[in-house]
Order: C-alpha cells, then structure tokens, then sequence
C-alpha cells in the first residue's frame, strides 16, 4: 500500500500536491515522491555531481566532499528532520538530492564566473539552473524534457528567485511574487543544506591542513562541542577527537531544529500545507542555535573560504569558466554539433548550459584542449 507511513496534517501529500506538468499514470508500487527521488538518482545531472567541487577541486584530495556527498549528506539530515516532525520523508530526499544539481563546475567561484558572462543575457544563478536541469536539460524519456517531477519538488528546488525570473516560472515562480514560503519539507531542506556544509566544511578544513583546530577551537559552538567530547572521552585526541566534536555539533543543531520547528507548529497550527504556505517561516533554529551557527560561518569565510590557498584554486577556476564561456561565444562551432545547433537557436543560454554542465575535470580538459598547444 502507497502511502502508509503517518503523516502530520501539515506535510506534503499525493493528494494536495499540484501534481506533474504532464500527466502520467501513478507508479505500481511506489509512491508519487518517491518516483521523484529515483528519477533524479537516475539523472546525469545527478551522477556528474560526483566530479563538482564543494570547497576543494575535485582532484585534491579523495576524502573531501563533493558537491555528490554533500547531498547525501544534506538527504540523510533532512530525512531524519522530516521524519522526527512527520513530514514527507521521500519529498525532503528528493528535494535534497537534487538541490544542486545545477551547479557549475568549481562551486561558487565558477557560478559567479558564468553569472558575470551571462550579464546581458539573463545571468546565471545555479539555484534556477537546478530547477532548469530537471524541468528542460535532463534528456532522458520519451513524452517530455526533464524529468517531469512533481509541483512540490520542483518548488523545494527552486530556493530563490528575481521577481523578473519568478514571473517567466508561472506557477512554481508565484510564491516569490506573493512572498509565501514553500512547504516544511523545502524549509527543512535549506536549514540541512546549512548543517551539512558548515560541519563538513569543519571536517574538510581540518584535514586539508587549511583550518587551526586552536583558532577553531576560539568558536563557540566547535569548543563547547569538543569539551563536551573530551568530558566522555578523557584523552581523545587527532581525527577521532574531531569526529567526536563533529557528530555532536550536528546532533545539537538538528534537535534544535526538530525542538524549535516543532514548537513554532504548536503555536501556528497549521491546519495543512497551504496554511503553511501562507505563514511565516516555520521550519528555523532558535535564536541562540542561529548565533553560533552564524559565529561559524564568519570563521569558515575568514579562515577557509577566503584562505589564500583556496583563493587561488577559485581564482584559477574563475578563468577557466570565462575563458571557455568567452571562446564558445566568439565560435560557435568550437562546440560540439548538437550543443552548436542548440546555440544558433537559442544563444548564449546553450553555452551557459554546456559549461554549467562540465565537472571539474571536463572543464580543466576542455580548458586545456582549446587554450594548450599541442594538446587535442
Ligand atoms: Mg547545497
């Protein structure tokens, strides 16, 4: 039986969504989210997440995250927060998985690279560029573009939006144009995309060598956590100490939420999912979770974000996206025919899409086959 797991009056249901943009016949066996979930697993988009970088370029170093991790990671925090409040469990994987599936090559450094190229033409932003992959790029089924997923999964992908875009979206654009939320499992999702990165960026940073555990330690929320490590484990010291001090640092944040969602569902009441539309944002941390969570995020653009050694990883990254996005403009032909064909009737989009597609490694190869002498 589809559907037998309990929800609250106010998760996302089969029975009020929106549906598909083109109908189709229910799955067999699984439920609507569900198929959702499978479809974007089963994306390209999906597996070329494994060569984009979050913070370290791809061929760094095995062990750091990759833009793929990270949305195992954000799946895994949101789903235990979704089903702690019994939200929609597969709408919150679905959403989580594909979150950033339209990144570009190089995390935020090739973004702002493309956006600046695409000045003129509408800019690029990866948020709607996710929704772009799954609505139109994702080349894979016979009846439609996309993957034809479900209003509420689409609406929990698209995080934010201009009000110019939002009207061009029709109805998964109106929400910005009346400033309503989306529904608690998107809430729930943003609040697990922050989780995830601010402590696997910890992590990452650490074991890079980029990070000093005596200034991280100067941060409230790292110190009271390793204390808290120390206290059950007298004497623990180098990676186990941190892991120690990660999972407890993820523990307290993601009970805040569950703590501080749950208590702003019992004072709004929200007889269902359009009242929490309607309302103002339910799913946060309480304010002191939001302060220490803030205070980490300063140390991690100071220490790491901004750290010279990454500095020049993105300042690298930046030139290859430009040089690219610059020479497939002047010639077109330079691309391959089909993303060639695409741009004589589309324009500078087709490139956008070409380039945002690139993993790390595709646009440093494709960087090399056009710009080095000698190579092919
Ligand atoms: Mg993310």
């Amino acid at each position: 039986m589809r559907g037998t797991i309990e929800l609250a009056p106010w998760a996302v249901r089969e029975g009020n969504s929106r549906g598909r943009l083109h109908p189709e016949p229910p799955p067999a066996v699984r439920g609507e989210f569900q198929r959702d979930r499978d479809r974007i697993v089963h994306s390209t988009a999906y597996r070329r997440l494994q060569y984009k970088t979050q913070v370290f370029v791809n061929h760094e170093g095995d062990l750091f995250r990759t833009r793929l991790t990270h949305s195992l990671e954000v799946a895994q925090i949101a789903r235990t927060i979704a089903r702690a409040l019994m939200l929609n469990e597969d709408l919150a994987e679905a959403i989580a998985l594909a979150h950033d599936l339209g990144h570009t090559p190089f995390g935020h450094a090739g973004q702002e690279a493309l956006n600046a190229c695409m000045k003129g033409h509408g800019g690029f932003e990866h948020n709607l560029q996710s929704l772009r992959t799954v609505d139109v790029l994702e080349e894979r089924y016979g009846a439609f573009d996309g993957l034809n997923l479900m209003f509420d999964t689409r609406e929990g992908i698209l995080k934010h939006c201009p009000p110019a875009r939002a009207r061009e979206l029709g109805d998964v654009g109106a929400r910005f144009l009346q400033r309503r939320q989306p529904s608690l499992e998107a809430q729930v999702c943003n609040l697990a995309d922050e989780i995830a990165y601010n402590n696997h960026d910890v992590d990452d940073g650490l074991r890079s060598g980029l990070l000093e555990l005596d200034a991280l330690r100067q941060v409230e929320l790292y110190g009271r956590h390793e204390a808290q490590a120390l206290a059950a484990f007298p004497g623990l010291s180098g990676r186990r100490l941190v892991h120690e001090t990660v999972r407890r640092m993820i523990g307290t944040q993601v009970l805040d939420v569950v703590a501080e969602t749950g208590r702003r569902l019992a004072d709004a009441a929200p007889r269902d999912v359009e009242a929490v539309r309607r309302a103002a944002p339910l799913a946060a941390f309480s304010d002191a979770a939001a302060r220490a969570q803030q205070a980490l995020k300063v140390f991690l653009r100071d220490h790491l974000y901004h750290h010279w050694q990454v500095r020049r990883m993105t300042s690298k990254a930046r030139r290859i996206v430009t040089e690219l996005f610059r020479a497939f403009l002047d010639d077109p032909r330079l691309l391959p025919p089909q993303y060639e064909a695409r741009v004589q009737r589309e324009g500078p989009r087709a490139i956008a899409d070409y380039v945002a597609g690139m993993t790390d490694r595709y646009a440093i190869r494709e960087h090399r086959r056009l710009f080095a002498v000698g190579e092919t």
